[in-house]
């Protein structure tokens, strides 16, 4: 069985679609102490606001819509990212569209904690298993990586 460990000092990604991100800096703000124990990243606009927000140091990628999400993805993929909060807008259309739902995509395939909400965020934040290591099952992708032509 695979897995992938997630340290107690967890790396999490920021992500927040414009009409979501005061609601994403109000949560971060309330949150900071328990957010300054781990490492923050997040796509180029909402990493920026979180830094002037909560003046802790975040590692930005690009804009979301010009490949800040695609980067975040990637991320995750390499084991590089542990956690991912997405505050996603489900009321208007974005021109990244398909780079959110890849990016939704890529964090289940590699089973991390993923809120998409500010609920699921309270409950992701406030688990025990935030500042435990902890040990990700993955499914067997054998099958897809030794396929032959
Ligand atoms: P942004 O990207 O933080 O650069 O605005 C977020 C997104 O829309 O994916």
């Amino acid at each position: 069985m695979q897995t992938r460990k997630l340290d107690a000092r967890k790396r999490i990604a920021l992500v927040a679609h414009d009409n979501k991100k005061s609601d994403l800096i109000e949560w971060a703000t309330y949150n900071k102490a328990v957010l300054s124990k781990h490492r923050l990243y997040a796509t180029g606009t909402t990493g920026s606001l979180l830094e002037n927000a909560l003046d802790l140091s975040i590692t930005k990628f690009f804009s979301g819509p010009l490949g800040g999400d695609q980067q975040v993805g990637a991320k995750i993929a390499e084991g590089k990212i542990d956690v991912l909060i997405f505050f996603w807008d489900t009321m208007e259309a974005q021109p990244h569209d398909p780079d959110v739902k890849a990016l939704l995509r890529v964090a289940v395939t590699y089973n991390i904690p993923v809120a998409c909400d500010r609920a699921t965020a309270d409950f992701l934040l406030t688990s025990p298993l935030m500042h435990e290591d902890y040990e990700a099952i993955l499914p067997d992708y054998s099958l897809y990586t030794k396929r032959k032509i």
